[in-house]
């Protein structure tokens, strides 16, 4: 198509898709960043967030044709997967294999941003960053991932975290629980405080402690042990972690729910002690894993209901409670959506494909997504649940939901994990590649 043929088309798709909002056209005459005359003709979308979400969104909705201005806004140069970080705690993957730039994304046309947003000015349709650069939009795409609810851990704050890391979002918090896993003595004990649902990939809490004992043993560190204090009375794939706990890490790892802790009372990180209602722990090493909400753009712009999350039109992906701007990945919320990278990854595919159906006119598929996810109790011992989701009413139902069984055999546990490792790398190519 030529330029000026692709121009016409646009004017008529965005007249078309005035119902989207009815001062589209007012915004696409607001100032906008610098940039080519004919891209300031095509409709603007931006992308906040270069997580497993955000990227897959702004990969997709430049990918089948340029006629979209795709902005994707990341505060960092690199992405560190949290998906297989475990995998590095035990020293079964490399920290470099973790981290990810956006050159491909570039190449593919989309425009970085590298820098924080730190406001969306709804009504001006417009974000601003740190320096001061305001960003234009025509529909934004928001995927920032959690934060936490800092106060909700008695003694444990963003200071603390130092001391006692999280570990939830990548980055130099593993490292520094890599490295702390590494000090931890003869007879040590480790404390990780699991979080209340919802929060992000469920069963992480336990595929850490199970990678955190198998770099005990592998290190011949003796005597030691690893307490889960929980906040729930039961986690996703229970019987199958604890049968492996049993067959590879025997006494090493315990699990209390709160019935048995009777809560946590306290941690403090200088004595490094947790307190439960039934006793103090003086801890080698504490992971805080803290009760989880929207990331704070999400709540700051006022997108996020009680829940703390942003609730969605599971549909579209489309804000409750702003109609101009989707979002996607762990900040969402909307019925039955697992928090996870593959549910990102596919939820981005969606968004990006309600877009280019919003301002371009493209095809619209009925939304439908998968989610698998792999959990690794020892090399060659992994184990996997998974469901289909779709949307109804607006909210997303999950449907066929399977997990593995105790009784599975040790090669289907073997080829489990090797389809994990398959799993990552095409997942992070689909991301970034
Ligand atoms: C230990 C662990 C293991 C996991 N294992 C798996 C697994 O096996 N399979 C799986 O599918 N999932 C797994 N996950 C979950 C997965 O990592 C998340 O669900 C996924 O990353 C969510 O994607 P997202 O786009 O919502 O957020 P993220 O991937 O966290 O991306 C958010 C991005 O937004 C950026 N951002 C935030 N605020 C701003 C701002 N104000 N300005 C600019 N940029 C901003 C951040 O820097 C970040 O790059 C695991 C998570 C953990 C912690």
């Amino acid at each position: 198509m030529t330029r000026k043929a692709r121009a016409t088309k646009t004017s008529a798709v965005i007249d078309r898709r005035s119902f989207v909002r009815g001062t589209l056209a007012a915004s696409l005459a607001a100032p906008a960043m610098a940039a080519p005359a004919v891209a300031q003709a095509r409709p603007r979308v931006v992308v906040i967030g270069g997580g497993a979400g955000g990227a897959t969104a702004a990969k997709y909705l430049v990918t089948g044709g340029a006629e979209l201005d795709v902005t994707l806004i990341e505060q960092n140069h690199n992405f560190v997967t949290p998906f297989t970080s475990n995998l590095f705690l035990a020293g079964l993957k490399p920290y470099e294999q973790l981290v990810f730039g956006y050159d491909n994304l570039i190449g593919r046309g989309v425009r970085p941003v590298f820098g924080r947003v730190v406001a969306i000015e709804r009504t001006a349709r417009r974000v601003r960053l740190e320096d001061g650069t305001l960003v234009p939009y025509d529909r934004l795409v928001l995927s920032p991932g959690i934060d936490f609810r800092w106060g909700d851990v008695p003694g444990w704050s963003e200071e603390a975290a130092e001391r006692m890391p999280h570990a939830w979002r990548g980055g130099d918090q593993i490292r520094l629980l890599e490295r702390q896993l590494r000090a931890v003595p003869d007879g040590g004990v480790i404390v990780i405080i699991a979080p209340p649902n919802p929060y992000r990939c469920p069963p992480a809490p336990y595929e850490r402690a199970s990678m955190m004992a198998y770099a005990l043993k592998a290190r011949g560190v003796g005597g030691a042990r690893i307490v889960i204090l929980d906040t729930k009375d039961h986690f996703p794939m229970q019987p199958l972690f604890e049968d492996g706990w049993d067959r590879h890490y025997t006494g090493m790892i315990e699990w209390q729910d709160p019935g048995v802790h009777g809560g946590i009372k306290a941690v403090d990180p200088k004595a490094m002690t947790v307190t439960t209602d039934l006793e103090t722990h003086k801890a080698a090493l504490v992971n805080v894993i803290p009760p989880q909400i929207a990331g704070k753009l999400g709540r700051d712009a006022g997108l996020t209901d009680e829940s703390g999350f942003c609730p969605v039109d599971a549909s579209t992906m489309t804000s409750l409670i702003d109609p101009d701007i989707h979002v996607i990945g762990d900040a969402a919320i909307g019925g039955d959506f697992p928090k996870s990278g593959f549910a990102a990854n596919n939820e981005a595919k969606n968004t990006a494909m309600v877009i280019r159906h919003m301002l371009l006119g493209a095809r619209l598929l009925p939304v439908r997504f998968t989610n698998h996810c792999w959990s690794t109790i020892a090399p060659e011992d992994a184990i996997k649940n998974g469901a289909r989701y779709e949307p109804r009413d607006g909210k997303i139902v999950m449907l066929d939901p399977y997990t593995s069984q105790r009784d599975e055999s040790a090669e289907l546990r073997a080829k489990q994990a090797h389809e994990a490792a398959g799993w990552y790398r095409g997942m992070t190519t689909d991301i970034f590649g």
